[in-house]
């Protein structure tokens, strides 16, 4: 099969016939092999039974239906499951991305050899509370993630079937999918202008949590891509260093004291210095941070990600 389109939906019953027929014409006039794999992540509107209907005239089509709203990142999970395309492409289903966009994704995948290609909406049609909140959001995540990307979040994407069967979309994960790909070792990482289109029907599902929640991911993704399996390179240097602090500071005080107390000059005790308080404190947060370091190495020995590694060939 030439392409899976994975498509996560919640709550846009309206849009999803004409999603689905763009989709198949498109499909059908560049004679692609395909499936349509609709991920209802708990809609509480009749999106589900208008799946069952289109499913009936189109055999291509499926669906995954959660119990409840887990999100969008689980809901693409379950679809990047199920897909058995060659190229996988991810669109949202409420038709502000274009089917048309297909074909040249998917020649950049094939033709071009990118793993990953991921949607550009230069021209964006969405309000400014959130295209300018966006833009910072994009240059953090590319310096953070080193990866030249100006739009991380757009929901159009092109995968080859490798990739979204080695990365693990969770959480709220699905805005740095390029960030979790490039930590498995996909390098070539592509971008596509893409035509974006205002909302047609229903709303929003993000508010403006989006973006604290969103910083906070990117650092903890920073965080694991450098750290995760080597917990204690992290903490066990920022707590050696700041015991050392402390240390050198509990014995500058101590021997300040000394010096005044043999040459004559006032002194007072120890625990009436500042000095004292600040170094003990830097002392017992130094150790803590170095037992941090020793927790998380426990955990990463017991996490079945330990020795999980990415092996392209072998020979
Ligand atoms: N979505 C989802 N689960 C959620 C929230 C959103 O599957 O909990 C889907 C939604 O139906 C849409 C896509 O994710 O297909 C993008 O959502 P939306 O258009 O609301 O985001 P925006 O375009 O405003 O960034
Ligand atoms: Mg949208």
């Amino acid at each position: 099969m030439d392409i899976s389109v994975v498509i996560p939906l919640y709550n846009e019953e309206e849009s999803l016939p004409e999603l689905s027929a763009w989709i198949e014409r498109v499909m059908n006039e560049n004679q692609f092999s395909y499936e349509i794999i609709f991920i209802n992540d708990g809609s509480t509107d009749k999106s589900w039974e208008v799946i069952k209907s289109l499913k009936e005239n189109n055999s291509n089509i499926s669906g995954i239906k959660f119990r409840r709203n887990y999100g969008k990142s689980p809901a693409l999970y379950m679809g990047f499951l199920k897909a058995q395309g060659d190229v996988v492409i991810t669109m949202d289903a409420d038709l502000q991305d274009s089917p048309d966009e297909i074909p040249s994704l998917y020649n950049m995948i094939t033709s071009q050899n990118y793993d990953l290609v991921s949607g550009w909406k230069r021209k964006r049609y969405d309000p400014l509370s959130k295209t300018i909140p966006t833009k910072l959001f994009n240059a953090t995540a590319r310096y953070v993630s080193g990866i030249k990307l100006h739009d991380f979040n757009c929901g159009l994407k092109a995968y080859k079937k490798d990739v979204v069967k080695n990365i693990e979309v969770y959480g709220d994960m699905h805005r740095y999918i390029p960030f979790l790909a490039k930590n498995s070792g996909f390098k070539r990482i592509g971008e596509k202008e893409v035509h974006h289109q205002a909302r047609k029907y229903g709303v929003t599902k993000f508010g403006l949590d989006r973006f604290v929640n969103g910083y906070l991911d990117l650092m903890t993704l920073w965080f694991l891509s450098k750290f995760g399996i080597k917990p204690m390179h992290f903490f066990g240097l920022l707590g050696s260093l700041m015991f050392l602090l402390g240390f050198i500071s509990v014995v500058l005080v101590g021997f300040y004291k000394l010096y005044a107390m043999n040459h004559g000059m006032s002194y007072r005790l120890v625990t009436d210095s500042p000095y004292f308080y600040i170094a003990l404190t830097m002392m017992i947060l130094g150790t803590q941070l170095f037992l941090t370091g020793f927790l998380g190495e426990l955990i990463s020995r017991n996490s079945t990600e330990r020795n999980n590694y990415n092996v392209e060939e072998e020979i």
